[in-house]
Protein backbone atom coordinates (compact mmCIF):
# COMPACT_ATOMS: atom_id res chain seq x y z
CA UNK A 1 0.00 0.00 0.00
CA UNK A 2 1.34 3.58 -0.98
CA UNK A 3 1.17 5.84 2.05
CA UNK A 4 0.62 9.78 1.11
CA UNK A 5 2.63 12.06 3.72
CA UNK A 6 1.72 15.96 4.06
CA UNK A 7 5.11 17.66 5.08
CA UNK A 8 2.79 20.87 5.61
CA UNK A 9 1.11 19.00 8.42
CA UNK A 10 1.33 20.49 11.94
CA UNK A 11 2.85 18.33 13.46
CA UNK A 12 5.48 18.03 10.99
CA UNK A 13 6.16 21.90 11.58
CA UNK A 14 6.69 20.78 15.50
CA UNK A 15 9.43 18.60 14.71
CA UNK A 16 11.10 20.85 12.69
CA UNK A 17 10.41 23.69 15.00
CA UNK A 18 8.64 25.99 13.30
CA UNK A 19 5.78 26.01 16.05
CA UNK A 20 6.09 25.39 19.49
CA UNK A 21 5.03 22.85 21.87
CA UNK A 22 4.87 21.76 25.25
CA UNK A 23 7.13 18.69 25.28
CA UNK A 24 6.41 15.89 27.97
CA UNK A 25 9.47 13.77 26.85
CA UNK A 26 11.55 12.93 23.18
CA UNK A 27 13.86 10.84 22.65
CA UNK A 28 16.04 9.73 19.41
CA UNK A 29 12.78 8.76 16.87
CA UNK A 30 9.59 9.93 19.09
CA UNK A 31 8.33 12.97 20.63
CA UNK A 32 5.59 13.08 23.11
CA UNK A 33 3.52 16.77 23.78
CA UNK A 34 0.48 18.25 25.38
CA UNK A 35 -2.16 18.20 23.20
CA UNK A 36 -3.30 22.34 22.34
CA UNK A 37 -7.52 21.45 23.44
CA UNK A 38 -6.95 18.52 26.72
CA UNK A 39 -10.02 16.24 26.49
CA UNK A 40 -9.03 15.01 30.21
CA UNK A 41 -6.76 16.44 32.89
CA UNK A 42 -4.05 14.77 31.27
CA UNK A 43 -3.92 14.35 27.55
CA UNK A 44 -0.83 13.52 25.62
CA UNK A 45 -0.02 12.81 22.03
CA UNK A 46 3.60 10.71 21.45
CA UNK A 47 4.48 10.86 17.32
CA UNK A 48 7.53 9.57 15.76
CA UNK A 49 9.73 11.70 14.12
CA UNK A 50 9.66 9.50 10.97
CA UNK A 51 7.21 10.88 7.73
CA UNK A 52 3.82 8.10 9.14
CA UNK A 53 0.41 8.86 8.38
CA UNK A 54 -1.27 6.37 10.33
CA UNK A 55 -0.45 3.65 12.69
CA UNK A 56 -0.86 1.11 10.10
CA UNK A 57 1.60 3.37 7.99
CA UNK A 58 4.18 2.97 11.11
CA UNK A 59 3.99 -0.80 11.61
CA UNK A 60 4.32 -1.72 8.08
CA UNK A 61 6.95 0.55 6.99
CA UNK A 62 8.89 1.75 10.56
CA UNK A 63 12.40 0.29 11.55
CA UNK A 64 12.52 -2.21 14.49
CA UNK A 65 14.26 0.97 16.18
CA UNK A 66 11.56 2.89 15.66
CA UNK A 67 8.69 0.47 16.49
CA UNK A 68 10.30 0.04 19.60
CA UNK A 69 11.53 3.47 20.69
CA UNK A 70 7.57 4.73 19.82
CA UNK A 71 6.22 2.06 21.93
CA UNK A 72 8.82 2.74 24.95
CA UNK A 73 8.40 6.32 24.54
CA UNK A 74 3.95 5.16 25.14
CA UNK A 75 5.34 3.72 28.42
CA UNK A 76 7.79 6.17 29.68
CA UNK A 77 4.67 8.69 29.19
CA UNK A 78 2.29 6.73 31.10
CA UNK A 79 4.70 6.75 33.45
CA UNK A 80 5.57 10.30 33.84
CA UNK A 81 1.36 11.12 34.12
CA UNK A 82 1.57 8.36 37.16
CA UNK A 83 -1.66 7.01 35.20
CA UNK A 84 -0.43 3.35 34.80
CA UNK A 85 -2.83 1.20 36.84
CA UNK A 86 -0.60 -1.25 37.63
CA UNK A 87 1.49 1.42 39.51
CA UNK A 88 -1.35 3.17 41.33
CA UNK A 89 -2.96 5.38 38.83
CA UNK A 90 -6.42 5.34 38.01
CA UNK A 91 -5.90 3.87 34.20
CA UNK A 92 -5.62 5.66 31.30
CA UNK A 93 -6.81 4.96 27.23
CA UNK A 94 -4.92 5.09 23.84
CA UNK A 95 -6.42 5.84 21.03
CA UNK A 96 -5.02 6.49 17.53
CA UNK A 97 -7.57 8.42 14.70
CA UNK A 98 -6.71 7.18 10.70
CA UNK A 99 -8.27 8.82 7.76
CA UNK A 100 -12.03 9.70 7.30
CA UNK A 101 -13.87 6.74 9.28
CA UNK A 102 -11.61 7.33 12.53
CA UNK A 103 -11.70 11.50 12.00
CA UNK A 104 -8.21 11.99 11.79
CA UNK A 105 -7.62 15.64 11.82
CA UNK A 106 -3.52 15.62 11.84
CA UNK A 107 -2.01 13.37 9.02
CA UNK A 108 0.83 12.21 10.89
CA UNK A 109 1.07 9.31 13.20
CA UNK A 110 -0.06 10.54 16.71
CA UNK A 111 -1.47 8.00 19.56
CA UNK A 112 -3.26 10.31 22.38
CA UNK A 113 -2.89 9.60 26.09
CA UNK A 114 -5.74 10.32 28.20
CA UNK A 115 -5.65 10.16 31.68
CA UNK A 116 -6.48 11.81 35.16
CA UNK A 117 -11.08 11.21 34.64
CA UNK A 118 -13.33 8.50 33.59
CA UNK A 119 -13.37 8.50 30.37
CA UNK A 120 -16.91 6.62 29.58
CA UNK A 121 -17.37 4.55 27.08
CA UNK A 122 -14.93 3.48 23.89
CA UNK A 123 -16.91 5.45 21.07
CA UNK A 124 -20.95 6.26 20.67
CA UNK A 125 -23.00 3.82 19.43
CA UNK A 126 -23.94 4.43 15.86
CA UNK A 127 -26.98 6.06 15.09
P1 LIG B 1 -6.76 13.63 15.65
O1 LIG B 1 -8.22 13.92 15.46
O2 LIG B 1 -6.53 12.28 16.27
O3 LIG B 1 -5.96 13.85 14.38
O4 LIG B 1 -6.27 14.66 16.75
C1 LIG B 1 -5.40 15.72 16.50
C2 LIG B 1 -5.10 16.35 17.84
O5 LIG B 1 -4.05 17.27 17.68
C3 LIG B 1 -6.28 17.11 18.47
O6 LIG B 1 -6.57 16.56 19.74
C4 LIG B 1 -5.76 18.55 18.57
O7 LIG B 1 -6.21 19.22 19.73
C5 LIG B 1 -4.26 18.34 18.58
N1 LIG B 1 -3.47 19.46 18.10
C6 LIG B 1 -3.64 20.19 16.98
N2 LIG B 1 -2.69 21.13 16.86
C7 LIG B 1 -1.88 20.99 17.95
C8 LIG B 1 -0.72 21.68 18.41
N3 LIG B 1 -0.19 22.70 17.73
N4 LIG B 1 -0.15 21.27 19.57
C9 LIG B 1 -0.68 20.24 20.26
N5 LIG B 1 -1.79 19.56 19.87
C10 LIG B 1 -2.38 19.93 18.74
Amino acid sequence: MAYAYDDQNIFAKILRGEIPNDTVAESDHSLAFRDIAPMAPDHVLVIPKGAYVTYDHFAAEASDAEIVDFNRMIAKVVDILGVGPGADGEGYRLISNAGRSGVQEVPHLHVHILGGRVLGRMVQPAD
